[in-house]
């Protein structure tokens, strides 16, 4: 090897540099439940407490013991991880032990069919991809009826029927430029010229304002942030942001993508240019416990008004549950806690107990397009490893009547209890406390304008949250870092685990945090 590159820093660099400024460049070679461990230069392990919880990966804990007990025992066996096209047993298995928690969470009959993934963005891919095969065969259902309409039309003109000018003629006449009174042969010709690019337009997702789906190239258009998304937008197709709590901004927006496509009717001995609907809208996706956009609760009420309104216009949707789902927030799905039945669910994250990359897209049977299965598929996802592990974190989570749920209910609102005090003892820097069981965020006030020049600039430079994290992790071993899009949110993700002591040991940084902040001592910041 090169003696020059060899001590260069390779592996993102700059990102390595940006957290040195930070204080974040900690490399931690241990865990254990809520605790990871780095080593001093003199040896010693240093226990930091784990807030982060492997970004919502970790609802069972680091190194949950019975589940790197059994990765070892699969591992021992020899497993045989690489079997793509054959039989996957245990992914049925996976596929119906989910499924049973979807009858129980959302009281309903219908089956999910399950494709099987490794990342969270790749999961909302899949459903992206399927919704999307769904939308094309419906167009080319529609593309077939039409021509159908017109050899009914063709033939009825040839049997002496007339064009009738009125309808939608005027619309095609717009369109295409065919005059009144053309040759029906015109008309035919004007309706598929105007049909064409309307049939093959991209398709446009919708999704709330503040949403994060992944970084992907089709999910990361699905991502609201504009650093993350707008370099890429010409790159795969487009998203409108929807600000769902404005009651009607949903409608507007489903209106204002609409499209026809120009058919022929006959009826009463005369051909009629009529419109037939075209689904522009591929899917609504939404994540019921918002979760890189600061940790924001799905309420019931828009949540049953987005289902009305996406089933009245036929749009399915997408519930993405890869941060909010394995248990997080009291339930295996967040979205039951307010009866949001998706047309597809995500999950990825913690349903590899935290041990694995596994993650999975299933899609209920009225929409489900088994002709997928024959175009989608990636060499290690569905793999026996990833998959059997994520069936023994599941069964983790259901024991004991789901006791996981009730823990993360309950130290949930332990937790969520001790941050709201800390909210009213420091009203002035503490804006709100959010979130549902263990998915908590703590907003602070905007510091822009503080009186400390470090505090202000960090603030106006997006990057307070990390100086904040930093401040934690060096002055009280606290593991606490914000969330992607709304980064004056500090995320609480920790595992069911979470112990009295650990929500005491928060309370203590956080209050020696906020102290500094109602101070606006922004030297104690960068305090070594
Ligand atoms: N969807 C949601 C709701 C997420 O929170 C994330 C990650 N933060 C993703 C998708 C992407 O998951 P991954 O990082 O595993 O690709």
């Amino acid at each position: 090897m090169n003696p020059d590159t060899e001590q260069q820093d390779l592996a993102e660099p700059y990102l390595g540099g940006l957290l040195a400024s930070l204080g974040l460049d900690v490399h931690y070679s241990r865990a254990e439940k809520d605790t990871l461990f780095f080593r001093e230069e003199t040896g010693r392990e240093v226990p930091v407490l784990d807030f982060v919880g492997g970004y919502g990966s970790t609802i069972l804990g680091h190194s949950n013991p019975e589940i790197v007990g059994y990765a070892k025992e699969l591992l021992d066996q020899g497993v045989p991880v690489h079997a793509q096209f054959s039989k996957h047993p245990y992914a049925n298995e996976l596929a119906q032990k989910i499924n049973a928690v979807i009858r129980r969470e959302f009281a309903t009959t219908e089956s999910y069919s399950a494709i099987f993934a490794n990342s969270g963005a790749e999961a909302v891919e899949i459903a992206m991809k399927h919704a999307e095969f769904d939308r094309v065969a419906r167009l080319t259902e529609l593309a077939g009826e039409i021509d159908g309409n017109i050899e009914r039309a063709r033939a009825a003109v040839a049997a002496g029927a007339g064009v009738d000018g009125s309808g939608s003629y005027g619309r095609l006449a717009t369109a295409s430029g065919v005059s009144f009174g053309a040759a029906m042969e015109e008309v035919i010709a004007a309706v598929r010229a105007a049909n064409a690019p309307r049939l093959a337009a991209a398709p446009v997702f919708l999704a709330p304002e503040g949403s994060f789906h992944g970084k992907l190239v089709g999910s990361v258009q699905l991502t609201h942030n504009a650093g993350f998304r707008s370099p890429f937008s010409a790159l795969a197709a487009q998203c409108r942001f929807v600000p769902v709590h404005e009651p009607d901004a949903l409608a507007k927006t489903i209106e204002s993508v609409r499209r026809t496509v120009f058919d022929l009717a006959v009826d009463d001995g005369a051909v009629r240019v009529v419109e037939r609907e075209v689904p522009a809208v591929a899917a609504f996706v939404l994540e019921p416990v918002q979760g890189e956009a600061g940790i924001r609760v799905f309420d019931r009420r828009t949540a049953e008004h987005v289902r009305r309104t996406c089933e009245a216009a036929g749009i399915p949707i997408v519930v993405d549950e890869v941060q909010s789902g394995m248990g997080r927030t009291g339930a295996f799905f967040a979205a039951s806690h307010v009866g949001l039945q998706g047309d597809y669910f995500t999950l990825a994250k913690s349903l590899g107990g935290g041990v694995a990359k596994a993650a999975v897209t299933l899609v209920r049977a009225s929409r489900y397009r088994r002709e997928f299965e024959l175009v989608h598929s990636s060499t290690f996802a569905k793999d026996a490893f990833s998959t059997s592990v994520a069936i023994r974190t599941v069964e983790l989570l259901e024991a004991d009547g789901g006791r996981a749920y009730q823990l993360a209910a309950e130290r949930g609102s332990r937790l969520a209890d001790m941050l709201r005090k800390l909210q009213q003892e420091f009203g002035t820097v503490v804006k709100e406390v959010r979130g549902k069981g263990l998915m908590l965020g703590l907003e602070f006030h905007d510091q822009s304008d503080s009186s400390s020049e470090v505090i202000a600039e960090q603030a106006r430079a997006g990057l307070l949250g990390y100086l904040l994290s930093g401040y934690l992790l060096r002055v009280h071993a606290l593991r606490v870092l914000p969330t992607a899009s709304a980064v004056n949110t500090l995320r609480l993700e920790p595992s069911v685990h979470l112990t009295n002591a650990e929500i005491a040991r928060l309370e203590a940084g956080l209050r020696g945090l906020l102290t500094v902040l109602r101070d606006q001592d922004g030297a104690a910041l960068l305090q070594a």
